[in-house]
């Protein structure tokens, strides 16, 4: 049975999954207690909800639950890694290395720092969004301090050499951050393996609650330093101060456990979904243009461009079904988004582009109607577009 509207903007964010909200329930109405007050059985049973979701969280990544710090979702985490390693090691060296195609939670911490006086590399990405290793190991020099690179890209869907990258800095003797935020729950990862110091990520983009995300921070021999950046209290480890969300962390180790045992059957499930859905539109339609890497990409992402179509105008004419244009950021302004145009695709394929964002709420009905009422309203918008006119005349015409 179809429900509308049909929502395929899962990089944005998703849907609860109803066993979360369920497990988050209580926390509001019994268990209300602080998590960090030790002195009565609202607290302690706070406390250990919390400790507890720190284990579900930690066994998702594969990493001990002491290297977990809550914090308000991926936008904090990534802030707390970027700002606090630059502020903890500024004796060692002023310089930053990150990827054009970030998302604005890292692109905008850089930034900052740039006002305060730190240096910072932007790597460039070939037209699939990767980046070249051996930039990478040209950037770095003995003022380097932190390497930022994303795990896996919130637009185009593309996944990084992340392993390679973080030998690379593991080598040369640099930090590693990277924002795993649309990673998490749709690829196996397993920090003790990875030289990854650092990892940013966030509930509410695998079916848990907003408003709740974590850093990961690894706990070898050597103590990676970070200076707060939120003063008034000690919870966190003093890295991250103020009431804990308990609900929200709650959910999250909910969120976490559903993932890590429905990722396996899930990944290939919406793998199928997207597969159908791209072939099904590329059969019927011709000039579609996938934006991404072909394999090395996000199984529930699928980003194209329909050429001759203004991706607005697509899709205000499906407002059945909930997508968006090639960057949530930046639509509502005419700027096209940054990492369209570092994978320096043609302006017209830029506002061309839209991304379908699928999730564990999809089903194959949904998948159908949304092939149909592509190709129809593309079909459509290409007859009354007189830029694909001219195109199909030049080509018609020819004797
Ligand atoms: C959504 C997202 C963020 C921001 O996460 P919040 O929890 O909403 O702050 C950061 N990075 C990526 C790649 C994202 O997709």
């Amino acid at each position: 049975m179809l429900k509308f509207p049909i929502y395929l903007d899962n990089h944005s964010t998703t849907q609860p999954d109803p066993r979360v909200v369920k497990v988050m329930l209580p926390f509001f109405t019994e268990i209300y207690g602080n998590a960090s007050s030790s002195t009565n059985e609202f607290g302690w049973k706070a406390g250990a909800a919390v400790e507890n979701a720190r284990k579900q969280v930690s066994k998702l990544i594969n990493s001990d639950s002491r290297e977990i710090i809550f914090t308000s979702g991926a936008t904090e985490s990534i802030n707390l890694a970027i700002k606090g390693t630059a502020d903890a090691y500024s004796h060692k060296g002023n310089h930053i290395i990150t990827v054009k195609t970030e998302h604005k939670a890292g692109l905008d911490s850089c930034k900052s720092l740039e006002k305060k006086g730190y240096a910072v590399t932007y790597l460039s990405v070939d037209k699939y969004g990767l980046i070249d290793l051996d930039e990478l190991k040209n950037a770095i020099t003995g003022k380097t301090i932190l390497v930022s690179v994303m795990y896996a890209n919130n637009e185009i869907g593309t996944i990084q050499h992340i392993e390679d990258i973080a030998n690379i800095c593991k080598e040369k003797g640099v930090l590693f951050h990277t924002d795993a935020t649309q990673a998490v729950g749709k690829i196996a990862l397993d920090v003790s393996k990875l030289n990854i110091d650092l990892l940013s990520f966030s509930a509410h983009k695998m079916h848990g609650p907003k408003g709740v995300g974590a850093l990961y921070i690894k706990n070898k021999s050597l103590k990676i330093k970070i200076t707060p950046q939120t003063d008034g209290g000690e919870q966190e480890k003093d890295l991250r101060a103020g009431t804990l969300n308990v609900p929200g962390i709650v959910g999250f180790g909910k969120a976490c456990e559903i993932a890590l045992n429905e990722m396996d059957s899930e990944i290939s499930r919406i793998k199928n979904l997207r597969d159908t859905m791209y072939n099904g539109i590329i059969s019927q339609l011709d000039e579609v243009y996938l934006n991404g890497h072909p394999d090395k990409r996000l199984v529930n992402n699928l980003n194209l461009s329909f050429k001759y179509v203004n991706s607005d105008a697509l899709m205000m004419s499906m407002k059945e079904i909930a997508l968006s244009t090639g960057s949530a950021c930046s639509s509502g302004s005419m700027e096209t988004s940054h990492v369209l145009n570092a994978i320096n695709i043609s302006e017209d394929l830029r506002h061309s582009a839209v991304r379908f964002g699928l999730g564990r709420f999809n089903n194959d009905e949904e998948i159908q109607y949304t092939i149909h009422k592509v190709v129809e309203k593309v079909n459509y918008l290409r007859k009354i577009s007189p830029a694909y006119q001219m195109a199909k005349k030049g080509v018609y015409a020819e004797p």
